[in-house]
């Protein structure tokens, strides 16, 4: 016989506690058989009936809802369930799943770049370490953004400069692409880069476990959907759970895809649609282009890129436009139907008109949204909302002692950051002095690429900096003309008064090699002396950094307006 699950107030499903009873017990009703977390707080869940629990079919820490079975009994033989007998255990029954109860220093669920990162580091300064993934090692820029799409479109490089060849005086036939070849390289990269994750974090002594994460009311860490259930007593929390595409509703046919299916397609169509010209949709649409299929971008924004330096969005709109990449902005995709011959029509507004367009397929990459198990969150208590967990300046959530990184706070979506936030946390954990205020570099792998750090000249304007801006052409570097690469700029942004360098943009070969040196300048302070003071080798594209310092206070030697 079985006992089932009442009814849950708001008819939402609640978590499995603490499990009072064991297989072979003698219960009553009214009796306490399990404690429930419901979204109203903690319940008993009693007994009804008298009898002994031959089975026991939930585990602490899962969800159940109203109806489930919990427990399988044996009625009393004179309905008391105090007769002394040994219980009449069914021998067939699957056993329940251990618990597997652990203590540790830190939990870290997600092992993403923000995960994984944050595993290392703690582990390195001495601290035990569990993390939880559910899926594969790496998250999602190793497996499904990053690194995959970085791989792709290195070979789609290539393929440009093959036939480009001519230009360097080097005949190179008929150069064709195996596209089986250049995703197993992909994947084969991805492999690797896992496996490598993987021996680190073991020869760290991290311990790594498989399974979904939940943070329980207490803390404790729940973790099912592997080979055994745990719990985990943590001193710390870290959440890097990560981020997921937004697919809109009227997205939802076959012919649309999300980036991740982008990437495991291993093919390229004769045309797509992408809806969206941020950084996924352009890196997308240069990567598409480069393979031969011919793109069109629907942006509803009067400008690509988000935020990006309007100056740098427009030479890649330039550069768009020569690789026969059409982009229509002020435009908004409402709807996306597909046909009876399986092509899918877009269809847009634009200057209040509708219009539509055709494709052999549609990538949609209107944004991301944070990895959150709501339920899980509101029973814990951890408050969040669309654009993800809620933290404080030290990333702490409003449960103390766990912090939530990376792209599930919703503070910035790129991998470096999610590292950078999970050292300091475990930084702030071991009680460590704040360090100086670094800036958050971002590079977009376009063609040519796009590095931005600290300050833009618009941010500068709206928060009333006085500036100086220089600027230097790639035009004007010997190595660029030698890389056939002299599309783009080095700018700098310097603080009039304190004459410290406070943001730039390179837009142009090595873009996201040049930005890191950017990036240092601007997290120490660097005035435009301290760069260009510095000597920097010949012929290299640096040199156009130092051309930009040198820009700002004497004048640049290769270059005058
Ligand atoms: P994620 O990498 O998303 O990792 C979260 C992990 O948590 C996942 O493995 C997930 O399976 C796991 N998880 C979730 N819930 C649970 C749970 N309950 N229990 C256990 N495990 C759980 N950023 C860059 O800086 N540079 C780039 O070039 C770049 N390119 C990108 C290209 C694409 C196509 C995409 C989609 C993103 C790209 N990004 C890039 C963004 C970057 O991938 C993310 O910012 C980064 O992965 C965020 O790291 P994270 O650790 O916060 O989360
Ligand atoms: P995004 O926010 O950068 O761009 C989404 C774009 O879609 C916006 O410009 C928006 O106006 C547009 N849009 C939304 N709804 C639309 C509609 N109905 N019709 C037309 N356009 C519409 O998001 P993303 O490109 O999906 O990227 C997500 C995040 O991933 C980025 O913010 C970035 O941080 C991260 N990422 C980073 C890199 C990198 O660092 N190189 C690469 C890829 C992704």
């Amino acid at each position: 016989m079985e006992i089932r699950m009442g009814l849950i107030m708001g008819g939402k499903s609640a978590v499995a506690g603490t499990i009072e009873v064991r297989v072979g017990d003698r219960v009553e009703p009214g009796q306490t058989l399990l404690n429930t977390e419901t979204g109203k707080g903690n319940r008993p869940f009693k007994s009804m009936v008298a009898g002994r629990i031959t089975r026991i079919c939930v585990e602490e820490g899962s969800q159940v809802r109203t109806g489930d079975v919990l427990f399988e009994y044996e009625e009393a033989a004179d309905g008391s369930g105090a007769d002394g007998r040994e219980p009449a255990m069914d021998k067939n029954a699957a056993p329940c799943q251990d618990i597997k109860r652990m203590e540790t220093d830190v939990a870290v669920i997600g092992a993403g770049p923000g995960g994984y990162v944050t595993a290392l580091y703690a582990a390195g300064q001495g601290l035990r370490v569990v993390l939880i993934e559910k899926d594969q090692l790496g998250g999602t820029c190793l497996n499904r953004g990053c690194i995959p799409t970085k791989t792709l479109l290195q070979s789609a490089h290539l393929y440009d400069t093959f036939r480009r060849a001519g230009e360097f005086g080097i005949s190179s036939g008929n150069v064709t692409v195996d596209m089986d070849k250049v995703f197993d390289r992909k994947d084969r990269i991805c492999g690797e880069n896992r496996r490598g994750i993987g021996f680190l974090l073991d020869s760290s002594r991290v311990t790594v476990i498989t399974g979904t994460a939940q943070v329980m009311p207490d803390r404790a860490v729940m973790v099912k959907g592997g080979d055994s259930a745990y719990e985990i007593k943590a001193g710390y929390v870290v959440l890097a759970t990560g981020s997921r595409p937004v697919m809109p509703d009227w997205a939802r046919t076959p012919v649309c895809m999300d980036s991740r299916e982008a990437l495991d397609s291993r093919s390229i169509p004769h045309s797509l649609i992408i809806i969206g010209a941020g950084v996924i949709g352009m890196e997308f649409a240069f990567l598409y282009a480069a393979f031969g299929c011919r793109v069109h971008v629907i942006e509803y924004m009067d400008h690509m890129l988000g935020t990006t330096d309007a100056q740098a969005a427009a030479v890649i709109a330039r550069t768009a436009k020569e690789k026969g990449i059409r982009i229509d902005l002020s435009s908004r995709v409402t709807r996306v139907l597909e046909t009876d011959s399986k092509e899918a029509v877009v269809f847009y507004e634009k200057d209040g008109m509708e219009h539509a367009a055709n494709a052999e397929k549609v990538l949609v990459a209107v944004g991301r949204a944070p990895e959150i198990d709501r339920e899980a969150m509101e029973l814990a208590g951890i408050r969040f909302d669309k654009k993800g967990i809620k933290t404080d300046e030290n990333l702490e959530t409003n449960m103390e002692e766990v912090y939530a990184i990376g792209d599930v706070n919703g503070r910035i979506q790129l991998a470096h950051a999610a590292s950078a936030q999970g050292i300091q946390v475990i930084d702030r954990i071991l009680k460590r002095p704040k360090g100086r205020e670094s800036v958050i570099p971002s590079v977009i792998f376009t063609s040519p690429e796009i590095g931005s750090a600290g300050k833009s000249e618009e941010q500068c304007r709206e928060e009333d900096i006085k500036v100086k801006v220089s600027v230097f052409p790639f035009t004007a570097n010997g190595k660029a003309k030698i890389q056939g690469e002299s599309e783009g700029f080095v700018k700098l942004i310097m603080e009039e008064q304190s004459r410290r360098i406070i943001g730039g943009v390179v837009v142009g070969p090595d873009a996201s090699a040049l930005i890191g040196c950017i990036a240092v300048a601007i997290t120490n302070n660097l005035t435009d002396d301290g760069l260009s003071g510095t000597v920097f080798a010949h012929p290299t594209t640096s040199e156009a950094v130092w051309e930009a310092a040198m820009g700002l206070s004497t004048g640049c030697i290769h270059y005058h307006e």
